[in-house]
């Protein structure tokens, strides 16, 4: 199951796919109680999925295209999406080259930060360039995980159960505003810099979270190629962790890292620039594609 939230002759709705990711089938209009967005549809526990099921095996119904809808962010960003830091090894080590620290340093512990709700776009939206603020915007392609049924402590055996499902996140970072004001939040806080979508894949539709092909390119160029089991901490550990004494919400996202191949570690660094289109892609989820501009 696909999920996504769209826009369609004005007005907003969930949806899920069918037909071979080709039409839309509204959520909202079909389904008791009218969800409007992931967390209404968790609410609706076991026996709304249910319906979801069911209705996707048919007999098919007529959708929308998805050719003419608008997509948006797959969930709505009630609060800050929740981001860690430096998670995959060759990364970490491309990183700590490009400053010049010793390149095998991992960190002990999860680095975790945020990015604000203005930061989050859909699925072909344009993101900003900030020519006035920044001159080394980067991208990053990252697993997205989206929590289902909302805890605290959760253990990392549980972990699992707390997730609704994966989507793909482009954490877009103004470099020298994330190296100068000492916290990351600034340089990756600016309106546009977290793509997130196109859909929300079901996470018994998934398989193995952290064995999946992740990649993004520029303009056609690969930039990134890697499998999420590079992670350092995977999955339920980040789940785990995080939720310790801080609660998580249905609705919630977790971007869960970066793979190797990001721009200010290329020799010589490559920034985005406008008009540049990134295409990025999670085995399993699909593409995210969004353009830069001025
Ligand atoms: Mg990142």
């Amino acid at each position: 199951m696909k999920f996504l939230r769209f826009k369609h002759q004005g007005r907003t709705a969930l949806g899920v796919l069918v037909a071979d990711d080709k039409q839309v089938l509204d959520l909202t209009q079909a389904l008791e109680g009218g969800p409007t967005d992931i967390p209404a549809l968790v609410a609706g526990g076991s026996a709304a999925l249910a319906a979801v099921a069911t209705l996707i095996k048919g007999p098919v119904q007529p959708g929308i295209s998805v050719e003419d809808i608008e997509w948006l962010a797959p969930v709505k960003p009630a609060k800050n999406v929740f981001c860690v830091g430096r998670n995959y090894r060759e990364h970490i080590i491309e990183g700590n080259i490009a400053r010049g620290v010793d390149p095998y340093a991992f960190p002990d512990a999860i680095e975790f930060f945020t990015k604000p709700p203005t930061t989050v776009i859909g699925h072909k939206a344009t993101v900003l360039r900030h020519a006035a603020l920044t001159d080394n915007l980067d991208y990053e392609v990252e697993l997205g995980i989206v929590i289902g049924q909302g805890g605290r402590d959760i253990s990392v055996e549980d972990a699992m159960n707390h997730v609704f499902g994966f989507t793909i996140v482009n954490d877009v970072t103004a470099r020298n505003l994330q190296r100068k004001h000492g916290q990351w939040f600034k340089g990756k806080g600016l309106d546009t810099t977290c793509p997130i979508g196109p859909v929300i894949v079901h996470r018994s539709a998934i398989g193995d979270p952290n064995n999946l092909s992740i990649d993004l390119s520029v303009n056609g160029e690969m930039r990134q190629s890697d499998n999420t089991r590079d992670m350092i901490f995977n999955i339920p550990v980040i789940v785990s962790q995080l939720s310790a004494g801080l609660t998580l919400e249905p609705g919630d996202v977790i971007a869960t890292g970066t793979p190797k191949g990001v721009g200010f570690a290329m020799k010589p660094p490559k920034c985005l620039n406008a008009g540049d289109v990134m295409v990025a892609r999670i085995e399993g989820i699909g593409e995210l594609q969004n353009k830069v501009v001025d």
